[in-house]
Protein backbone atom coordinates (compact mmCIF):
# COMPACT_ATOMS: atom_id res chain seq x y z
CA UNK A 1 0.00 0.00 0.00
CA UNK A 2 1.50 2.96 -1.35
CA UNK A 3 1.85 6.67 -3.06
CA UNK A 4 3.95 7.64 -5.53
CA UNK A 5 4.48 11.29 -6.10
CA UNK A 6 5.54 12.05 -10.43
CA UNK A 7 3.87 15.36 -11.54
CA UNK A 8 3.70 18.41 -9.56
CA UNK A 9 5.62 17.34 -6.85
CA UNK A 10 7.72 20.60 -6.59
CA UNK A 11 6.14 22.20 -9.25
CA UNK A 12 3.06 23.54 -10.74
CA UNK A 13 1.27 21.89 -13.23
CA UNK A 14 1.23 18.46 -14.60
CA UNK A 15 -0.82 16.86 -11.61
CA UNK A 16 -0.19 12.99 -11.30
CA UNK A 17 0.19 10.50 -8.49
CA UNK A 18 -0.14 7.16 -8.17
CA UNK A 19 -1.54 5.35 -5.55
CA UNK A 20 -1.34 1.01 -5.13
CA UNK A 21 -3.64 -0.85 -2.88
CA UNK A 22 -2.78 -4.72 -2.83
CA UNK A 23 -1.71 -4.90 -6.24
CA UNK A 24 -3.93 -2.58 -8.03
CA UNK A 25 -3.25 0.90 -8.90
CA UNK A 26 -5.41 4.11 -9.09
CA UNK A 27 -4.22 7.41 -10.66
CA UNK A 28 -4.97 10.54 -9.06
CA UNK A 29 -5.59 13.06 -11.89
CA UNK A 30 -3.31 13.15 -15.62
CA UNK A 31 -2.33 16.50 -15.78
CA UNK A 32 -0.53 18.44 -18.26
CA UNK A 33 2.84 20.32 -17.90
CA UNK A 34 2.19 24.12 -18.67
CA UNK A 35 4.47 26.83 -19.08
CA UNK A 36 7.94 27.09 -19.84
CA UNK A 37 9.99 25.91 -22.81
CA UNK A 38 10.13 22.53 -22.41
CA UNK A 39 6.62 21.71 -21.84
CA UNK A 40 5.95 20.55 -24.90
CA UNK A 41 8.97 17.81 -24.77
CA UNK A 42 7.52 16.67 -21.19
CA UNK A 43 3.90 16.55 -22.18
CA UNK A 44 5.45 13.96 -24.44
CA UNK A 45 7.37 11.95 -22.47
CA UNK A 46 6.92 8.16 -21.88
CA UNK A 47 4.64 8.19 -18.32
CA UNK A 48 6.97 6.26 -15.89
CA UNK A 49 3.95 4.04 -15.54
CA UNK A 50 2.53 1.51 -17.96
CA UNK A 51 -0.79 3.00 -18.71
CA UNK A 52 -2.16 0.18 -19.70
CA UNK A 53 -1.41 -1.16 -15.93
CA UNK A 54 -3.63 1.34 -14.50
CA UNK A 55 -6.57 -0.24 -13.51
CA UNK A 56 -8.85 3.68 -12.71
CA UNK A 57 -8.49 7.30 -12.66
CA UNK A 58 -9.83 9.65 -10.42
CA UNK A 59 -9.63 13.18 -11.45
CA UNK A 60 -10.16 16.17 -9.52
CA UNK A 61 -11.40 18.60 -11.68
CA UNK A 62 -11.57 20.32 -15.44
CA UNK A 63 -8.13 22.28 -15.86
CA UNK A 64 -5.33 21.43 -17.76
CA UNK A 65 -2.76 20.61 -15.85
CA UNK A 66 -5.04 18.09 -14.14
CA UNK A 67 -7.03 16.50 -16.69
CA UNK A 68 -4.76 17.70 -20.41
CA UNK A 69 -2.82 14.11 -20.48
CA UNK A 70 -6.06 11.44 -19.75
CA UNK A 71 -5.84 11.28 -24.02
CA UNK A 72 -2.52 10.84 -24.20
CA UNK A 73 -2.87 7.80 -21.47
CA UNK A 74 -5.53 6.25 -23.47
CA UNK A 75 -3.56 6.60 -26.93
CA UNK A 76 -1.19 4.93 -24.77
CA UNK A 77 -2.86 1.59 -23.47
CA UNK A 78 -5.42 2.64 -20.59
CA UNK A 79 -8.30 1.31 -21.11
CA UNK A 80 -10.16 1.24 -16.76
CA UNK A 81 -12.81 4.53 -15.83
CA UNK A 82 -12.16 7.67 -15.06
CA UNK A 83 -14.05 8.69 -12.13
CA UNK A 84 -15.31 12.01 -12.05
CA UNK A 85 -18.44 14.24 -10.41
CA UNK A 86 -21.06 15.62 -13.02
CA UNK A 87 -20.19 18.91 -13.49
CA UNK A 88 -16.13 18.28 -13.96
CA UNK A 89 -17.76 15.48 -16.52
CA UNK A 90 -19.60 18.23 -18.62
CA UNK A 91 -16.81 20.39 -19.04
CA UNK A 92 -14.07 18.24 -20.03
CA UNK A 93 -15.30 17.30 -23.68
CA UNK A 94 -15.20 21.33 -23.81
CA UNK A 95 -11.50 21.76 -22.49
CA UNK A 96 -10.04 18.38 -24.13
CA UNK A 97 -11.20 19.21 -27.79
CA UNK A 98 -9.79 22.56 -27.01
CA UNK A 99 -6.26 21.17 -26.33
CA UNK A 100 -6.36 19.15 -29.23
CA UNK A 101 -7.39 21.39 -31.33
CA UNK A 102 -4.56 23.54 -30.10
CA UNK A 103 -1.78 20.66 -30.33
CA UNK A 104 -2.84 19.95 -33.81
CA UNK A 105 -2.75 23.36 -34.85
CA UNK A 106 0.73 23.80 -33.33
CA UNK A 107 1.96 20.82 -35.07
CA UNK A 108 0.43 22.31 -38.56
CA UNK A 109 1.86 25.41 -37.89
CA UNK A 110 5.36 23.98 -37.34
CA UNK A 111 5.17 22.19 -40.27
CA UNK A 112 4.79 25.03 -42.59
CA UNK A 113 7.64 27.26 -41.25
CA UNK A 114 10.13 24.51 -40.88
CA UNK A 115 9.08 22.98 -43.96
CA UNK A 116 9.78 19.50 -42.49
CA UNK A 117 6.65 16.89 -42.33
CA UNK A 118 4.36 16.81 -39.84
CA UNK A 119 4.75 15.43 -36.55
CA UNK A 120 2.23 13.52 -34.40
CA UNK A 121 0.38 15.95 -32.15
CA UNK A 122 0.17 15.31 -28.61
CA UNK A 123 -3.51 13.72 -29.19
CA UNK A 124 -6.31 14.08 -31.34
CA UNK A 125 -9.47 14.46 -31.35
CA UNK A 126 -10.42 11.10 -31.73
CA UNK A 127 -8.38 10.42 -28.67
CA UNK A 128 -10.56 13.31 -26.74
CA UNK A 129 -13.66 11.12 -27.92
CA UNK A 130 -12.12 7.83 -26.87
CA UNK A 131 -11.52 9.10 -22.99
CA UNK A 132 -14.43 10.36 -22.80
CA UNK A 133 -16.36 7.00 -23.04
CA UNK A 134 -14.60 6.01 -20.36
CA UNK A 135 -15.70 8.75 -17.76
CA UNK A 136 -17.64 7.20 -14.66
CA UNK A 137 -19.74 10.02 -12.45
CA UNK A 138 -19.53 10.20 -9.14
CA UNK A 139 -22.25 12.16 -6.95
CA UNK A 140 -20.36 14.24 -4.46
CA UNK A 141 -20.57 13.05 -0.34
CA UNK A 142 -21.22 9.97 -1.63
CA UNK A 143 -19.23 6.35 -1.54
CA UNK A 144 -17.61 4.20 -4.70
CA UNK A 145 -15.94 1.61 -4.82
CA UNK A 146 -13.68 1.81 -7.49
CA UNK A 147 -11.30 -1.19 -7.06
CA UNK A 148 -10.78 -3.40 -4.19
CA UNK A 149 -9.64 -2.43 -1.33
CA UNK A 150 -10.45 1.33 -2.01
CA UNK A 151 -13.40 3.74 -1.17
CA UNK A 152 -13.84 6.69 -2.90
CA UNK A 153 -16.28 9.81 -1.81
CA UNK A 154 -15.30 13.22 -3.85
CA UNK A 155 -15.84 16.83 -1.57
CA UNK A 156 -16.14 20.56 -2.90
CA UNK A 157 -12.81 22.24 -3.53
CA UNK A 158 -14.65 25.53 -4.24
CA UNK A 159 -12.03 26.19 -7.33
CA UNK A 160 -13.90 25.94 -10.34
CA UNK A 161 -17.38 24.55 -10.97
CA UNK A 162 -17.31 20.56 -10.36
CA UNK A 163 -13.76 20.82 -8.53
CA UNK A 164 -13.45 18.25 -5.93
CA UNK A 165 -11.17 16.98 -3.49
CA UNK A 166 -10.67 13.13 -3.16
CA UNK A 167 -11.12 11.22 -0.23
CA UNK A 168 -9.61 7.53 -0.50
CA UNK A 169 -9.95 5.08 2.14
CA UNK A 170 -7.32 2.33 1.48
CA UNK A 171 -7.01 -1.27 3.07
CA UNK A 172 -4.54 -3.78 2.87
CA UNK A 173 -3.58 -7.12 5.22
CA UNK A 174 -5.98 -5.76 7.78
CA UNK A 175 -4.67 -2.07 7.99
CA UNK A 176 -6.71 1.28 6.95
CA UNK A 177 -5.22 4.73 5.72
CA UNK A 178 -7.75 7.15 5.04
CA UNK A 179 -5.87 9.56 2.14
CA UNK A 180 -7.21 13.08 1.13
CA UNK A 181 -5.93 14.98 -1.83
CA UNK A 182 -7.17 18.38 -1.71
CA UNK A 183 -7.28 19.20 -5.75
CA UNK A 184 -6.85 22.71 -6.22
CA UNK A 185 -8.37 24.59 -3.63
CA UNK A 186 -10.83 28.08 -4.09
CA UNK A 187 -11.21 30.96 -2.48
CA UNK A 188 -13.86 30.64 0.28
CA UNK A 189 -16.41 33.12 -0.17
CA UNK A 190 -15.24 33.59 -3.68
CA UNK A 191 -18.22 34.13 -6.14
CA UNK A 192 -20.98 31.54 -7.61
CA UNK A 193 -18.92 28.28 -5.87
CA UNK A 194 -19.60 26.74 -2.59
CA UNK A 195 -17.00 26.99 -0.14
CA UNK A 196 -14.28 24.09 -0.01
CA UNK A 197 -15.28 20.71 2.10
CA UNK A 198 -14.42 21.08 6.01
CA UNK A 199 -12.90 17.67 6.16
CA UNK A 200 -12.22 16.43 9.96
CA UNK A 201 -9.93 13.33 9.60
CA UNK A 202 -7.64 11.92 7.95
CA UNK A 203 -4.30 9.27 8.31
CA UNK A 204 -2.34 11.54 5.35
CA UNK A 205 -3.26 14.62 3.59
CA UNK A 206 -1.86 15.48 -0.25
CA UNK A 207 -2.51 19.55 -0.21
CA UNK A 208 -1.50 21.82 -2.96
CA UNK A 209 0.29 24.84 -2.34
CA UNK A 210 0.04 27.41 -5.49
CA UNK A 211 -0.21 30.28 -3.09
CA UNK A 212 1.20 28.89 -0.06
CA UNK A 213 3.41 32.19 0.47
CA UNK A 214 0.82 35.03 -0.73
CA UNK A 215 -2.27 37.03 0.19
CA UNK A 216 -4.82 37.99 -2.18
CA UNK A 217 -6.45 41.42 -2.56
CA UNK A 218 -9.67 41.42 -0.28
CA UNK A 219 -12.77 40.93 -1.75
CA UNK A 220 -14.36 44.62 -1.00
CA UNK A 221 -10.75 46.18 -2.33
CA UNK A 222 -11.30 43.81 -5.98
CA UNK A 223 -14.95 44.88 -6.33
CA UNK A 224 -14.19 48.43 -5.76
CA UNK A 225 -11.53 47.95 -8.54
CA UNK A 226 -13.66 46.76 -11.31
CA UNK A 227 -16.17 49.56 -9.90
CA UNK A 228 -13.52 52.18 -10.27
CA UNK A 229 -12.54 50.93 -14.06
CA UNK A 230 -16.16 51.08 -15.17
CA UNK A 231 -16.30 54.51 -13.74
CA UNK A 232 -13.45 55.81 -15.22
CA UNK A 233 -14.49 54.44 -19.00
CA UNK A 234 -17.68 55.60 -18.75
CA UNK A 235 -16.25 59.07 -18.09
CA UNK A 236 -13.78 58.61 -20.85
CA UNK A 237 -16.41 57.43 -23.64
CA UNK A 238 -14.33 54.05 -24.27
CA UNK A 239 -14.73 50.73 -24.59
CA UNK A 240 -13.46 47.89 -21.60
CA UNK A 241 -11.75 45.03 -22.95
CA UNK A 242 -11.28 42.40 -20.73
CA UNK A 243 -9.11 39.02 -21.28
CA UNK A 244 -10.54 36.52 -19.62
CA UNK A 245 -9.99 32.06 -19.54
CA UNK A 246 -13.18 30.49 -20.81
CA UNK A 247 -14.26 28.35 -18.07
CA UNK A 248 -14.46 29.94 -14.46
CA UNK A 249 -12.98 33.14 -15.07
CA UNK A 250 -15.73 34.75 -17.99
CA UNK A 251 -18.05 33.39 -15.35
CA UNK A 252 -16.98 34.64 -12.15
CA UNK A 253 -16.99 38.22 -14.30
CA UNK A 254 -20.47 38.12 -15.48
CA UNK A 255 -21.52 36.71 -12.32
CA UNK A 256 -20.57 39.67 -10.50
CA UNK A 257 -21.71 42.06 -13.36
CA UNK A 258 -24.72 40.71 -12.79
CA UNK A 259 -24.68 41.15 -9.04
CA UNK A 260 -23.70 44.78 -8.99
CA UNK A 261 -25.24 45.59 -11.98
CA UNK A 262 -26.86 48.86 -10.43
CA UNK A 263 -24.41 50.11 -8.44
CA UNK A 264 -21.80 50.17 -11.27
CA UNK A 265 -24.16 51.42 -13.74
CA UNK A 266 -24.36 48.61 -16.06
CA UNK A 267 -27.27 50.07 -17.64
CA UNK A 268 -25.91 52.12 -20.46
CA UNK A 269 -23.03 49.58 -21.37
CA UNK A 270 -23.46 47.14 -23.98
CA UNK A 271 -21.99 43.41 -22.73
CA UNK A 272 -20.27 41.04 -24.98
CA UNK A 273 -18.98 37.60 -23.88
CA UNK A 274 -16.88 37.09 -27.24
CA UNK A 275 -16.13 33.10 -27.09
CA UNK A 276 -17.72 30.27 -28.41
CA UNK A 277 -16.42 28.60 -25.87
CA UNK A 278 -16.79 30.42 -23.02
CA UNK A 279 -20.63 30.40 -23.77
CA UNK A 280 -20.50 26.83 -23.67
CA UNK A 281 -19.08 26.76 -20.25
CA UNK A 282 -21.19 28.83 -19.46
CA UNK A 283 -24.33 27.06 -19.94
CA UNK A 284 -22.61 24.48 -18.00
CA UNK A 285 -22.24 26.82 -15.17
CA UNK A 286 -26.16 27.54 -15.43
CA UNK A 287 -27.49 23.90 -15.76
CA UNK A 288 -24.93 22.95 -12.26
CA UNK A 289 -27.05 24.85 -10.17
CA UNK A 290 -26.66 22.54 -7.24
CA UNK A 291 -22.67 23.45 -6.95
CA UNK A 292 -23.51 27.07 -6.17
CA UNK A 293 -23.82 28.99 -2.85
CA UNK A 294 -26.69 30.36 -1.18
CA UNK A 295 -26.27 33.74 -2.80
CA UNK A 296 -25.57 32.43 -6.83
CA UNK A 297 -29.00 30.69 -6.15
CA UNK A 298 -30.70 33.55 -5.03
CA UNK A 299 -29.52 35.60 -7.75
CA UNK A 300 -29.92 32.53 -10.48
CA UNK A 301 -33.28 32.36 -9.57
CA UNK A 302 -34.37 36.19 -10.65
CA UNK A 303 -33.21 35.09 -14.33
CA UNK A 304 -35.11 32.51 -16.87
CA UNK A 305 -31.92 31.72 -18.47
CA UNK A 306 -28.23 31.94 -18.37
CA UNK A 307 -26.23 35.56 -18.66
CA UNK A 308 -28.24 37.05 -15.32
CA UNK A 309 -27.45 40.46 -17.24
CA UNK A 310 -29.89 42.39 -19.19
CA UNK A 311 -28.13 43.48 -21.49
CA UNK A 312 -25.45 40.90 -22.37
CA UNK A 313 -24.79 39.33 -26.40
CA UNK A 314 -23.67 36.26 -26.93
CA UNK A 315 -20.94 36.63 -30.15
CA UNK A 316 -20.81 33.25 -31.30
CA UNK A 317 -19.93 33.70 -35.03
CA UNK A 318 -16.68 35.40 -36.22
CA UNK A 319 -19.00 38.07 -38.08
CA UNK A 320 -20.82 38.53 -34.81
CA UNK A 321 -16.97 39.34 -32.86
CA UNK A 322 -15.92 41.60 -35.61
CA UNK A 323 -19.49 43.51 -35.54
CA UNK A 324 -18.68 44.49 -31.85
CA UNK A 325 -15.58 46.72 -33.45
CA UNK A 326 -18.20 49.64 -34.84
CA UNK A 327 -19.01 50.05 -31.28
CA UNK A 328 -16.76 53.08 -30.35
CA UNK A 329 -18.26 53.64 -26.33
CA UNK A 330 -19.62 51.75 -23.58
CA UNK A 331 -18.48 48.29 -24.78
CA UNK A 332 -17.46 45.83 -22.17
CA UNK A 333 -15.64 42.98 -23.89
CA UNK A 334 -15.00 39.46 -22.53
CA UNK A 335 -13.12 37.65 -24.60
CA UNK A 336 -10.25 34.81 -25.11
CA UNK A 337 -7.22 34.01 -24.09
CA UNK A 338 -7.37 34.89 -20.61
CA UNK A 339 -3.17 36.11 -21.54
CA UNK A 340 -3.86 37.54 -25.12
CA UNK A 341 -1.44 34.85 -26.67
CA UNK A 342 -3.93 34.06 -29.10
CA UNK A 343 -8.28 34.18 -29.56
CA UNK A 344 -10.74 37.21 -30.33
CA UNK A 345 -9.55 39.62 -27.49
CA UNK A 346 -6.13 40.84 -30.33
CA UNK A 347 -8.91 41.81 -33.01
CA UNK A 348 -10.27 44.22 -30.03
CA UNK A 349 -6.92 45.16 -28.89
CA UNK A 350 -6.43 46.12 -32.42
CA UNK A 351 -9.62 48.73 -32.72
CA UNK A 352 -9.28 49.55 -28.45
CA UNK A 353 -5.62 49.76 -27.94
CA UNK A 354 -4.91 52.97 -29.21
CA UNK A 355 -7.66 54.57 -28.19
CA UNK A 356 -6.53 56.82 -24.92
CA UNK A 357 -10.59 56.40 -24.00
CA UNK A 358 -10.14 52.86 -23.23
CA UNK A 359 -9.23 50.58 -20.64
CA UNK A 360 -7.95 47.22 -20.14
CA UNK A 361 -8.93 45.12 -16.86
CA UNK A 362 -6.95 42.25 -16.56
CA UNK A 363 -8.15 39.75 -14.25
CA UNK A 364 -5.85 37.01 -14.21
CA UNK A 365 -1.79 35.83 -13.93
CA UNK A 366 0.17 36.68 -17.12
CA UNK A 367 2.87 34.38 -17.80
CA UNK A 368 6.36 36.33 -18.59
CA UNK A 369 6.18 36.36 -22.68
CA UNK A 370 2.80 36.90 -23.01
CA UNK A 371 1.13 40.31 -24.63
CA UNK A 372 -0.98 40.24 -21.50
CA UNK A 373 1.98 40.47 -19.40
CA UNK A 374 3.43 43.22 -22.33
CA UNK A 375 0.65 45.48 -21.81
CA UNK A 376 0.95 44.64 -17.69
CA UNK A 377 4.39 45.85 -18.08
CA UNK A 378 3.73 49.12 -19.86
CA UNK A 379 5.70 48.14 -23.21
CA UNK A 380 5.52 51.03 -25.46
CA UNK A 381 4.98 49.00 -28.59
CA UNK A 382 3.75 45.60 -28.97
CA UNK A 383 2.97 43.44 -32.03
CA UNK A 384 -0.50 42.24 -32.49
CA UNK A 385 -1.54 39.74 -35.79
CA UNK A 386 2.23 41.49 -37.20
CA UNK A 387 0.73 44.91 -36.44
CA UNK A 388 3.00 47.27 -34.68
CA UNK A 389 0.57 49.06 -31.58
CA UNK A 390 1.09 51.52 -29.61
CA UNK A 391 -1.16 50.70 -26.66
CA UNK A 392 -2.34 54.30 -25.18
CA UNK A 393 -5.34 52.28 -23.55
CA UNK A 394 -5.34 52.53 -19.12
CA UNK A 395 -4.09 49.00 -18.19
CA UNK A 396 -5.46 48.00 -14.92
CA UNK A 397 -4.50 44.84 -13.02
CA UNK A 398 -7.63 43.77 -10.94
CA UNK A 399 -6.35 41.54 -8.32
CA UNK A 400 -8.12 39.25 -5.60
CA UNK A 401 -9.88 36.92 -8.33
CA UNK A 402 -7.52 33.74 -8.52
CA UNK A 403 -9.29 30.32 -8.32
CA UNK A 404 -7.02 29.78 -6.02
CA UNK A 405 -6.90 30.08 -2.14
CA UNK A 406 -3.93 32.24 -0.67
CA UNK A 407 -1.83 31.32 2.34
CA UNK A 408 -4.94 32.28 4.65
CA UNK A 409 -7.61 30.00 2.57
CA UNK A 410 -4.99 26.99 2.45
CA UNK A 411 -4.33 27.36 6.61
CA UNK A 412 -8.02 27.17 6.88
CA UNK A 413 -8.82 24.44 4.95
CA UNK A 414 -5.77 22.62 6.74
CA UNK A 415 -7.13 24.03 10.25
CA UNK A 416 -10.55 21.65 10.07
CA UNK A 417 -8.54 18.38 10.28
CA UNK A 418 -8.74 18.48 14.28
CA UNK A 419 -6.16 15.50 14.76
CA UNK A 420 -3.10 17.53 12.68
CA UNK A 421 -2.85 14.68 10.03
CA UNK A 422 0.68 14.86 7.97
CA UNK A 423 0.83 16.70 5.06
CA UNK A 424 2.61 16.15 2.19
CA UNK A 425 2.62 19.28 -0.27
CA UNK A 426 2.25 18.77 -3.86
CA UNK A 427 1.44 21.31 -7.05
CA UNK A 428 3.59 24.25 -5.76
CA UNK A 429 6.50 25.89 -6.45
CA UNK A 430 9.50 25.42 -4.18
CA UNK A 431 9.09 29.02 -2.20
CA UNK A 432 5.31 28.99 -1.49
CA UNK A 433 5.58 25.07 -0.78
CA UNK A 434 8.34 25.82 1.90
CA UNK A 435 6.70 29.15 2.96
CA UNK A 436 3.73 26.77 3.89
CA UNK A 437 5.55 24.02 5.26
CA UNK A 438 6.60 26.39 7.98
CA UNK A 439 3.29 27.81 8.86
CA UNK A 440 1.40 24.39 8.93
CA UNK A 441 4.59 22.27 10.96
CA UNK A 442 3.61 25.41 13.67
CA UNK A 443 0.38 24.05 13.91
CA UNK A 444 2.08 20.77 14.97
CA UNK A 445 1.75 18.42 11.80
CA UNK A 446 4.07 16.52 10.18
CA UNK A 447 5.10 18.03 6.69
CA UNK A 448 6.63 16.38 3.90
CA UNK A 449 7.70 18.10 0.38
CA UNK A 450 7.70 15.24 -1.80
CA UNK A 451 10.26 15.17 -4.87
CA UNK A 452 9.01 13.68 -7.98
CA UNK A 453 9.76 9.57 -8.15
CA UNK A 454 9.56 10.12 -4.39
CA UNK A 455 7.15 6.86 -2.60
CA UNK A 456 5.63 7.01 0.22
CA UNK A 457 4.52 3.85 2.54
CA UNK A 458 0.89 4.01 3.45
CA UNK A 459 1.17 0.81 6.32
CA UNK A 460 4.47 2.75 7.94
CA UNK A 461 3.60 5.88 6.97
CA UNK A 462 7.65 6.46 5.73
CA UNK A 463 8.94 8.56 2.73
CA UNK A 464 11.55 7.66 0.57
CA UNK A 465 12.23 11.19 -1.24
ZN1 LIG B 1 -7.18 24.10 -11.15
Amino acid sequence: MQIEFFGAAGEVTGSCHIVRVGGRTLLLDCGMVQGGRDAPRRNLQPFPFDPARIDAVVLSHAHIDHCGRLPLLVKRGFRGPIYTNAACRDLLPLLLHDTADLAEREVQRRARHGGMPPEEPLFTADDVERTLKLLRTVRYDTHYAPLPGISLRVRDAGHILGSSSVELECSEAGISRRLVFSGDLGQYDSPILLDAHRFEAADLVLMESTYGDRLHRSRADTLAEIGEVIRATDQDGGNILVPAFAVGRSQEILYLLGQHFEEWGLRDWQIFLDSPMAIEASKIYWAHSDRYDEEARHLRASFESMPMLPNLTLSRTALQSRAINSVRSHALIIAGSGMCNGGRILHHFLHNLERPECHVMITGFQAPGTLGRALVDGEPHVHIHGQPIRPVAKVHTVGGLSAHGDQADLLRWYGSFADRPPVCLVHGEWQAAHTLKQKIKALGAKVHLPRPGARLDLASMTLSN
